[in-house]
């Protein structure tokens, strides 16, 4: 087992990665400084693992509350019934509730506990590839208001995060290939030797092998442990966390939020910002070359899809939250592990970039 603490004085915490960790009753006796919980899952997840978890939180009283799958739950709606079922159990402010899914439950209890009588300690259990390297480390939680994603939300970091990888075999293969991007993601703006690791390894990656799956776990974990130790609140460093978003997000929002999983539309925007970054004269060919190249071996997408016109994307990547006092902020690559967040690119070769990556969809 691995252990990775998240630096943030007072409020630090571990991270622990491994094999069959939800199944141990000492993770949680580490964690845990309460008796009253309640685990919060989605349905798929529940059949899956909930009877697991409950089994190793032997001698805590355990409370469960389970909501449909699907983003369309991350609401207050959801987040209402929560509280509401908090209040008729009498949990006090001691009391712990328990993440154990994907992103949307990540976030949603997340906030939940970051509200609830001004805020309670939350667990994350992960049990998407997305999750584990992403969604439930740094503190990020929200749920979603009719007019934008994560409009309503807080900081409030967790109290452990328990990433078991044998989890991850379950998931469908487009969930596990899109959480794949963001891995990738982590070696691109910081971590060369990451990168070439998967270069290396796409096969056992793609079989789920054991010592991959911990190993990619284990390096994401720690490079987004170190970016949120320095800048929790995202006024610098974090920024660099959201290359490929910018291009991505733009593509999310002209496809409705359908059709395309998040990381496939991060892939593409990789690719995107790295063409960008080209055109900038600081990505090497050969770097570009090798950014296309992983991200097409893993299986993500490396062209844009059809149904987007050039025009919409650049319409919809002004308005994305990113902009400050009018001028777009882009997270962009001077080489492969090194990424900076600048407003001093040459306008015109955001234009170039998504008319070049238009004029291929087939
Ligand atoms: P998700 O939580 O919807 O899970 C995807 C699907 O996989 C669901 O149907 C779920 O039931 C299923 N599933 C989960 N674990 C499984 C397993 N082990 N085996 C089989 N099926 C399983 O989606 P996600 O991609 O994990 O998370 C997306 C959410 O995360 C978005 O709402 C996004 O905004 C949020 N997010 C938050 C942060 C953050 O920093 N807080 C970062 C990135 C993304
Ligand atoms: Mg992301």
């Amino acid at each position: 087992m691995q252990k990775i603490i998240v630096e943030l004085g007072s409020r630090s915490y571990p991270i622990f990665i491994g094999e069959g960790l939800i199944d141990k009753p000492e993770i949680y006796t580490t964690l845990l400084k309460t008796k009253q919980v309640m685990i919060v899952t989605d349905a798929v997840v529940e059949k899956l693992y909930l009877s697991r978890v409950i089994e190793a939180l032997n001698g805590v009283d355990v409370y469960k509350h389970v909501i449909p799958a699907g983003e369309i739950q991350k609401n207050l709606e959801s987040m209402n019934e929560i509280i509401t079922l908090l209040l008729k159990n009498r949990f006090g402010r001691t009391s712990c509730l328990i993440a154990l899914g994907g992103g949307v439950i990540g976030d949603l209890t997340g906030f939940t506990a970051a509200c609830y009588q001004r805020g309670i300690n939350f667990l994350q259990i992960p049990t998407t590839l997305l999750a584990q390297v992403d969604s439930s480390i740094g503190g990020k939680t929200a749920v979603n208001h009719k007019m934008g994603k994560n409009m309503i939300g807080a900081f409030h970091q967790p109290h452990g995060v328990i990433a078991d990888v044998s989890i991850l075999r379950s998931l469908p293969d487009r969930e596990y290939t899109s959480g794949l991007a963001e891995v990738i993601k982590y070696g691109l703006i910081r971590d060369h030797k990451l990168f070439m690791w998967l270069e290396e390894h796409i096969e056992e990656l793609t079989d789920r092998e054991s010592d991959s799956l911990s190993y990619v776990v284990e390096q994401s974990c720690r490079n987004k442990a170190e970016v949120v130790a320095i800048d929790e609140t995202e006024k610098g460093l974090r920024a660099t966390l959201n290359f490929g978003h910018t291009f991505g997000h733009a593509i999310e929002t002209g496809l409705g939020y359908k059709y395309w999983l998040h990381g496939e539309a991060v892939a593409m925007g990789m690719i995107m910002a790295s063409h960008m970054s080209v055109l900038q004269g600081w990505l090497s060919d050969n770097d570009m070359e090798r950014i296309h190249s992983l991200i097409s071996k893993v299986g993500l997408p490396n062209q844009l899809p059809q149904l987007l016109h050039s025009k919409d994307i650049r319409d919809l990547m002004s308005i994305d939250k990113k902009i400050s006092h009018g001028r777009q902020k882009l997270v962009l690559l001077k080489a492969i592990g090194e990424a900076i967040v600048t407003e001093n690119f040459q306008e015109s070769f955001l234009q170039e970039t998504i008319d070049f990556f238009h004029s291929k969809i087939r």
